[in-house]
């Protein structure tokens, strides 16, 4: 039924469409944590979730598949290319992570996003029940908080983000700032990955649009209060620790070592294809500790994963040729008959697989130039059941400020990203359990299931102060 008490609202529907064996169109719900985490907040309120299905079909009915209700909201050609290939990801999305590529400013990709977002508004508006609340997801969809509001004051609106929210130096840059922080003002939370993003988000408040502010609030001049707040988002790891220990997974792991040719150390990134993850810079480094006579192919090798991501976007085609060229460098100067230096996969894999993939890897290689989170971080630590394996962090990744026992690293500095490639390498069994059981405990203790809970606590308690003041 249309009237749901929680309506969750993100770009995309949970879902991927699937050909059935016997030819007919199905769905099958996709990989990935948020899904995971919010799956179990829907069932309990009974509610829906709002989102495009991929693809440029015909306007679709709601449907439920594997109990998720699904409201698809269709996207012509024109708002693919301009709200979400556009302004998300080639304007938002390099200004929100550092600068990591030029972000393109085009007036045209701004009246797309906000047509598009109004669009995913109106949807919130017609499904959502009487006093019910609505949890707006990501940079796709900052402006939905406003215009719902105004749509339906009666409603809790929720906004999270999660990727970084930039310092102000750089948010300046967008000629459409004022409008972005107003509507995610029209939210009642709004949910950052860390504390210093929240705080970002407050000093711009107050000092470019001018509301006062105290801590994690901001007061609005007709008597409304909004919160900002970091919630750090996790994964399921639980269930990954279980899926890491199962005898098929056990398995496959030792499968993929021999066919790496039974190295001494694996190392593995997994990542997008996309320039914030510093996937050139990681595998340079490794070339040089190879070059500098530290280990060679008998000792080491790498595996990288790059899933194809965004491949209509110019930046992203630059930089896989760019990847690509580099890895068939270094297979030439450090490979042997039948022995790369580097594995390079051009795809993506299922859970299992990538369990597999974390239980073999003995040196995990995370070297984002900003990442909101990175959840392959706190993957790898979940899979690491036997307490070793050591993990290489970025500092700008959102996860170093909980996994602290990583060697963390300075992406833009090859020596020192060379120097922990080789301290990891040769560390200890002491030290990497040492370091692996401490940030195990972390991640057991803070998991999505925690995130989700602490988000819609936080969000019943504005409603509950709301309601006082009615
Ligand atoms: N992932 C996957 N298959 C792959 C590679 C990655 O399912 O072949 C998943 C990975 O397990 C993780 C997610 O994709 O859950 C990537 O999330 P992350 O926060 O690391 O980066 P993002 O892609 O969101 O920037």
């Amino acid at each position: 039924d249309l009237h749901a008490d929680l309506v969750v609202v993100a770009n995309r529907l949970p879902v991927d469409r699937v050909t059935n064996p016997d030819g007919s169109q199905g769905w099958r719900t996709s990989p990935g944590g948020l899904v995971t985490a919010i799956e179990p907040v829907l069932n309990d309120n009974d509610g829906v979730w709002i989102g495009w299905p991929g693809g440029t079909d015909e306007a679709m009915e709601p449907f439920t598949d594997n109990g998720l209700h699904l409201v698809p909201l269709s996207m012509s050609e024109q708002e693919i290319e301009e709200h979400y290939e556009g302004f998300s990801n080639a304007t938002l999305w390099p200004l929100y992570h550092d600068l990591a590529a030029r972000p393109e400013f085009h007036r045209e990709w701004w009246d797309t996003y906000q047509r598009v977002n109004r669009r995913f508004a109106e949807k919130a508006a017609e499904v959502a029940a009487e006093g019910g609340t609505v949890w707006v997801h990501d940079y796709q969809l900052q402006l939905v908080p406003a215009m719902l509001r105004e749509l339906r004051p009666d409603l809790t609106i929720g906004f999270y983000l999660h990727i970084p929210f930039p310092p102000g130096e750089l948010f300046q840059q967008l000629p459409w700032r004022r409008q972005i922080l107003e509507g995610l003002l029209g939210a009642d939370l709004v949910g950052f990955q860390l504390a210093g993003a929240a705080q970002n988000f407050i000093r711009l408040v107050r000092q470019r649009v001018g509301h006062k502010t105290h801590r994690d609030l901001v007061y609005l001049p007709d008597g409304r209060t909004v919160r900002a707040t970091a919630f750090p988002i996790s994964i399921d790891a639980r269930g990954l620790d279980e899926l890491s220990r199962t005898e098929s997974v056990v398995k496959r792991s030792e499968e993929i070592r021999e066919a790496l040719g039974n190295p001494r150390k694996v190392f593995l990134g997994v990542d997008r294809l996309d320039y914030t993850k510093g996937i050139y810079a990681r595998l340079r480094a490794f070339a040089e500790v190879i070059a500098d006579g530290h280990f060679d192919v008998d000792d080491a090798v790498f595996v990288q994963v790059a899933v194809p991501s965004r491949e209509q976007v110019e930046t992203y085609k630059v930089l896989r040729d760019e990847i690509e060229r580099l890895v068939g460098r270094i297979n030439g100067d450090h490979g042997k008959l039948g022995q790369p230096a580097i594995h390079y996969l051009h795809s993506s894999y299922p859970r299992e697989e990538m369990a597999a993939l974390y239980r073999t890897a003995d040196v995990m290689v995370v070297t984002p130039y900003r990442d909101g989170m990175n959840l392959v971080a706190k993957e790898y630590v979940a899979c690491r059941a036997n307490d070793d394996g050591a993990l290489v962090l970025s500092e700008f990744a959102g996860a170093a400020d909980e996994l602290r026992q990583a060697w963390l690293v300075n992406p833009y500095d090859l020596n020192g990203m060379k120097q922990a490639l080789l301290d990891a390498y040769r560390a200890e069994d002491r030290e990497l359990g040492r370091r692996m059981r401490a940030m195990r405990k972390t991640i057991r203790q803070h998991d999505v299931a925690a995130w989700a809970d602490s988000f819609m606590s936080s969000l019943a308690e504005v409603r509950g102060a709301h309601r006082k003041t009615l």
